[in-house]
């Protein structure tokens, strides 16, 4: 299997098409979202909803691989590119606004987790909403207070009704990205849902974890809270309380028993794998976006980066771009190893969070050295760059922080399980 380090065709023209709507519709209404926090731009969703169904065939959702047909194997394989091309898509909607990135209708984390926990039926029922007539959201709860960083001591609790045969989940869900979205039953929305996270077996540990799909409207869940947040403020984060919340026995993602194995466990972590590329193409469009703007800056005042020039004979604004731009290829490339393979099938937790730990000191690196160049220009409100400076240090915090994938990393190097290496 070799790597091809062009865009392939596909993914370029899509970006040539994102670039289009993040210059025109994201860019022009970035400022009135963020000072708007909780107020939903309908026209973007639905703009982008059917942007995405005419040229992405859906959505920002994770795509079925269609079952290979007679006469398939006479066409020359192409290499699969689905986890490549979401990363690309992604980080231009970033380049334009995180914000709304993280509002554009499709799957989200919670797609990713019927993705990587569901079957087969599964994921051919929850899947396929996103490709619907209306917009639909999904959003994957698993952090609660007092386990954020250790996942396995969530205490929301799932117990099977053996009379009606469903599960009844109680417990309190924090810092939902897109909840509202996914749970509450807007008109202008399709069924969306919200992947729960929560043990059927508090005894096992993680070998009771399992997640379920709580849909949109279930009685006994309600959006307890909306954040108000320092960045990506056009992104609803909701706190949802679960009270007796019934859902059905097939919505469980995974067994419904208890093996002695880290199965359930597993399941939320293979979701990272897939999850965790993205969001450090997230964090890149926005880290490209405050480079490209530094440098335009730079050249309406008369500057020229020279490129190529011994680093003695540099300014420093220039090393300072230069090094900018280093750094953000090197946390590019390191995305494009792990979702290629993902694409590809291949394990790939240390590549995934290597990817995720350099692009998060990569954005608010950047970030910040674009504010302290641009000086005035880099602090006022009337510019994007402040926000931009707000919205990277997400990159570092959700799916994992930067020091939870810092240990992921090393026991993988060093080849220590989570209990030798904490
Ligand atoms: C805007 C936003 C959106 C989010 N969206 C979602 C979502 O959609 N779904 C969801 O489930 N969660 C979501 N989260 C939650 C996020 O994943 C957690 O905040 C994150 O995992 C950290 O958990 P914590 O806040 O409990 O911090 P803690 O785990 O309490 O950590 C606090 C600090 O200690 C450090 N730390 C913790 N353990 C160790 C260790 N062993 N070694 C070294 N350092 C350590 C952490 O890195 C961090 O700096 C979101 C959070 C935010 C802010």
């Amino acid at each position: 299997m070799s790597i091809e380090f062009e865009t392939p065709k596909p993914i370029a023209q899509i970006q040539f098409v994102l670039k289009t709507v993040a210059e025109n519709m994201m860019r022009s209404q970035s400022r009135a979202f963020d000072e708007n926090e909780h107020e939903i731009p309908y026209s973007y969703i639905e703009f982008m909803h059917n942007a995405m169904r005419s040229i992405g065939g859906g959505s920002l959702a994770p795509k079925e691989e269609k079952p290979a047909k007679e006469g398939d194997e006479k066409k020359e394989k192409r290499p699969p590119i689905g986890y490549q091309n979401l990363a690309a898509q992604i980080e231009m909607l970033s380049w334009g606004d995180v914000g709304f990135y993280l509002i554009t209708p499709g799957g989200g984390l919670g797609a990713a987790a019927v993705q990587s926990a569901g079957s087969a039926e599964q994921r051919a029922k929850f899947l396929a909403r996103f490709s619907e007539e209306k917009p639909t959201f999904a959003a994957m709860a698993m952090t609660e207070a007092g386990a954020g960083s250790d996942t396995s001591a969530i205490r929301t609790r799932a117990v099977l009704d053996e009379a009606t045969q469903e599960w009844v989940i109680n417990g309190e869900k924090i810092f939902v990205t897109g909840g509202d979205k996914s749970f509450k039953e807007y008109e202008q929305f399709g069924k969306g849902f919200v992947v729960v996270w929560a043990s059927i077996d508090p005894t096992a540990g993680r070998a009771g974890m399992r997640a379920f799909v709580v849909e949109s409207g279930t009685k006994g869940v309600t959006i307890a809270k909306l954040e108000h947040k320092l960045g990506i403020r056009a992104s609803d984060t909701a706190t949802i309380a679960l009270v007796d919340a019934r859902v059905p026995y097939d919505n469980i993602l995974g067994s419904p028993t208890v093996e002695k194995t880290t199965t359930g466990f597993k399941g939320a972590m293979a979701t990272f794998d897939m999850t965790r590329p993205l969001v450090a193409a997230s964090g890149i469009g926005v880290a490209r976006a405050a480079v490209e703007y530094v440098k335009e800056q730079l050249a309406e005042q008369g500057v020229q980066i020279r490129y190529g020039l011994p680093r003695q004979k540099m300014t420093a604004i220039e090393r300072d771009v230069i090094e900018m731009e280093i750094q953000l290829r090197s946390a590019w490339l390191l995305v494009l190893k792990a979702v290629w393979m993902a694409d590809n099938k291949k394990p790939n937790a240390l590549e995934s969070s290597m990817s995720k730990v350099k692009a998060g000191d990569v954005v608010t690196k950047i970030t910040q050295k674009a504010v302290e160049i641009m000086g005035p220009l880099g602090y006022s409100r009337e510019f994007l760059l402040e926000k931009w400076f707000r919205d990277a240090k997400i990159t570092d915090i959700y799916e994992g922080t930067g020091q939870i994938n810092r240990l992921v990393v090393a026991r993988q190097i060093l080849g220590y399980s989570g209990k030798e290496l904490r």
